[in-house]
């Protein structure tokens, strides 16, 4: 294998996938490099699914590289011929003031994406599996859908493959520096690689080796994900066809999620917490059972909610959110080594985002300006204030919503070595 690169490509989550295809269609030399197998379930970036949504409460900044990402997500689709993308709509229920309500609506209006505002009655009828309180209101986006999300990082990396990229599985990199013009890498297993530029997206471990700057705004946090089955008789409310994603907002602050099976193989709705249940863990974590208590919680919640689904959890895994301190993403270029681009701290919401800043990396690490603006997401804006997370002492269930103010085959067997 050669060792003289044009780009490239440190971590191979969905970001780094992403990063590869685009990449791969702007030059020639292009390497991507994963410390684990094609389908770990190490990182963010595993599972069979994952909700893509635009009328997005937590702001409309998020919306160009939303709209981008929806046009990309379609091609991948085309050019996979394989299904990909499963339309159910999305809907996101809460109290009228509440955060993903108010907020759902107005980036609605302001991208002029399609949706309807239903009572609590039309919500019912509409999709009766959802035993939504008096007073609650939901923000419908035809829209929205989920993503297949194993099958979606795998078609990534094959279309990068297709055009000319190398992939080199389990072999991490541990040092970078620059290097002449470039940069210089070397790897656990001793390989030392150059590149014009190189693309980062080591998910929690980005600041461990390779760029520490940005240690200090990310936290790494366990949370755990369930999946309810539905009971006897009940199925077809719960069918890809006739449920949809959602987000729901409880008066206490909790916002839950939930996506319908859309494979075979997945024992259930998958649901979980996005803001409860996170416990500050090192990148190196190992699988742990989800704590009973969690098991509990989420039981309560989903038993009010959705009583056809079986109140008991068939199946609970722990998962890995990186967060930034505002819970939005960091993505540029390094201060301290010029020439690396960065996407991390998705903070629990970024796969969906995955095709728009995989592209605006492949632009920056050619020297191209992006399609999409990414000032928003700059480092730049923690430099000169100490970053702050959201409260999470371990086993801590009390945090509250906050909302911003004004992102060959590989399949586990066949890879290029
Ligand atoms: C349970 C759960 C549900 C979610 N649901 C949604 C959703 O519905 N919609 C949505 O938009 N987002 C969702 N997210 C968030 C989304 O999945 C993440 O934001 C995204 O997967 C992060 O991907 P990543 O590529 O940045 O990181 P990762 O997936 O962590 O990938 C990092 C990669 O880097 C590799 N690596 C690390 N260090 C090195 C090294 N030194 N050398 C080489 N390789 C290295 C790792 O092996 C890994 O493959 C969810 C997340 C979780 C956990």
């Amino acid at each position: 294998m050669r060792n003289t690169y044009d780009v490239i490509v440190i971590g191979l989550g969905i970001m780094g996938a992403s990063a590869l295809w685009r990449v791969a269609s702007k030059c020639t030399r292009v390497l991507g490099i994963d410390a684990s197998s094609p389908t770990h379930s190490y990182g963010s970036s595993h599972g069979n699914s994952r909700i893509f949504r635009r009328a997005y409460w937590e702001g409309e900044k998020y919306l160009p590289l939303l709209n981008q990402s929806d046009l990309l997500w379609k091609e991948l689709e085309e050019l996979m011929q394989q299904k990909l993308l499963f339309r159910t709509g999305g809907i996101f229920v809460g109290h009228q003031s509440s955060h993903v309500v108010a907020g759902s609506i107005e980036t609605a209006r302001k991208g002029g994406i399609e949706h309807a505002v239903w009572s609590e009655s039309e919500t019912r009828s509409h999709f009766p599996a959802f035993n939504v309180s008096d007073g609650s209101q939901a923000v419908f986006e035809p829209g929205a859908y989920a993503i297949s999300a194993c099958e979606a990082r795998l078609g990534m990396l094959n279309e990068a493959v297709h055009q000319g990229a190398i992939i080199e599985f389990g072999n991490s990199v541990t040092g970078l520096q620059t290097s002449g013009l470039g940069m210089r890498l070397s790897t656990r297993s001793g390989q030392t690689y150059s590149a014009k530029a190189v693309i980062v997206t080591a998910g929690p471990w980005i600041g461990t080796h390779l760029l520490p700057e940005l240690e200090r705004y990310i936290e790494p946090r366990q949370i755990p994900v369930f999946w309810f089955k539905p009971k006897t008789g009940f199925g077809n409310l719960f069918s890809s066809d006739q449920f949809p994603i959602f987000l729901y907002e409880h008066q206490d602050g909790a916002l839950l999620y939930g996506v319908p099976s859309i494979l075979s193989n997945e024992p259930g709705v998958k649901i979980g917490f996005h803001n409860r249940q996170q416990t500050p863990a090192a990148p190196n974590w190992k699988n742990i059972p989800v704590h009973k208590r969690y098991l509990d919680e989420i039981s309560q919640v989903v038993g009010d909610l959705f009583p056809k689904l079986q109140r008991s959890p068939i199946q609970a895994k722990n998962c890995f959110y990186t967060l930034s301190p505002d819970e939005s993403f960091l993505i540029g270029e390094s201060q301290a080594l010029k020439s690396s681009f960065f996407a991390s701290a998705c903070s629990g919401h970024g796969f969906k985002f995955a095709p728009a800043i995989g592209d605006a990396l492949a632009c920056m690490a050619v020297g191209l300006k992006p399609y999409v603006s990414l000032a928003a997401f700059s480092a730049d804006r923690f430099y000169n204030v100490s970053p702050e997370f959201r409260e999470c002492p371990p086993g801590s269930t009390t945090q509250s919503l906050r909302r911003e103010k004004p992102q060959s085959r590989v399949d586990g067997a066949h890879h290029k070595e």
